[in-house]
């Protein structure tokens, strides 16, 4: 048996103070990404919130800092790769660091592929994966610096199983998991890792015109009987975000309420 000294034990116990991490979460306007904003505050993250939108980002911040968190906001269209990058920039230098990358901003043009034009297509390949390669890129060399960074994609299990009417959709968030591995092989020797959580059914405006059968339908198919709300993806990204989580990478972890078990 291999006897610990109290020293070790000591060591192993240690409240952890670690310096406040910056976290810049796109999308945090609304919806699954005005969640994650809320949790990653509530984490004693500074929460960086970004999307076109900036009025509902102010009242965001407002709500997070009376409660005692702290939150700043920057807004931009992901859409707009030189924007993006100047706003990425813009934060690493306001800051001289950025920890956490959430690439959630995202968009749906959904129709049938013979009918989907070539704008439809490219559109959302633009604001849904180039955005996130041109934030991840931008904000790695900052965590080399550190050597410490979570990268962290927005996906959907449409890019793990497919959709009908979302070729264009699908492709993106497919195309995210192969963005997060290629980058959780370049930068895993650098303490930064690279992760997709793909969210099932959640209830948001994105969701919310959907007729009642369809969710209906999708709560049939699930193991757990509901639909998701955006604090079950928060729960997700606070892990995979955290410093606990430095062995998980690469991963594309489905949180959809058991709906494909892919
Ligand atoms: P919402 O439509 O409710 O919110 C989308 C968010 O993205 C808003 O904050 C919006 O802000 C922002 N956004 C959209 N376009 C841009 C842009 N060009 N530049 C900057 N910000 C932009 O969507 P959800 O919360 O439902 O979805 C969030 C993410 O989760 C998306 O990536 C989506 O694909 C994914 N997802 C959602 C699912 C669901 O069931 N809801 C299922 C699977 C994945 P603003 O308009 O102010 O710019």
């Amino acid at each position: 048996m291999v006897h610990r000294s109290a020293r070790e034990g000591a060591q192993e116990v240690r409240v952890s103070a670690s310096e406040t991490r910056v976290a810049l979460v796109t999308g945090a306007s609304r919806g699954i990404g005005r969640a994650i904003a809320l949790r990653l505050a509530r984490d004693g993250r500074h929460v960086v919130l970004a999307s076109r939108s900036e009025g509902p980002l102010k009242d965001l911040a407002a709500t997070i800092t009376e409660a005692g968190g702290s939150a700043s906001v920057v807004a931009l269209d992901v859409g707009d790769a030189e924007a993006l990058r100047a706003g990425v920039e813009g934060v690493i230098e306001k800051h001289g660091r950025l920890d956490i990358v959430v690439n959630n901003a995202g968009i749906t043009r959904d129709n049938l592929s013979l009918r989907m034009t070539d704008d439809e297509f490219t559109e959302v390949i633009r604001v849904n994966l180039t955005s996130a390669f041109v934030t991840a890129r931008t904000a790695a060399r900052a965590m080399m610096r550190n050597k410490f960074g979570r990268i962290v994609c927005i996906g959907s299990t449409s890019g793990v199983v497919g959709n009908a009417g979302q070729a264009n959709y699908a492709a993106a968030k497919a195309g995210l998991a192969g963005l997060c591995k290629s980058l959780a092989r370049e930068l895993g020797g650098k303490g930064i890792t690279a992760n997709v959580i793909a969210p099932g059914f959640i209830e948001t405006d994105m969701t919310a015109a959907l007729p009642a059968e369809i969710k209906d339908k999708v709560v049939q198919a699930m193991a757990i009987k509901r639909l998701g709300q955006g604090e079950d993806i928060a729960a997700a990204v606070s892990y995979v975000s955290s410093d606990d989580a430095g062995f998980l990478t690469g991963q594309v972890i489905c949180v959809d309420g058991g709906l494909t078990m892919a």
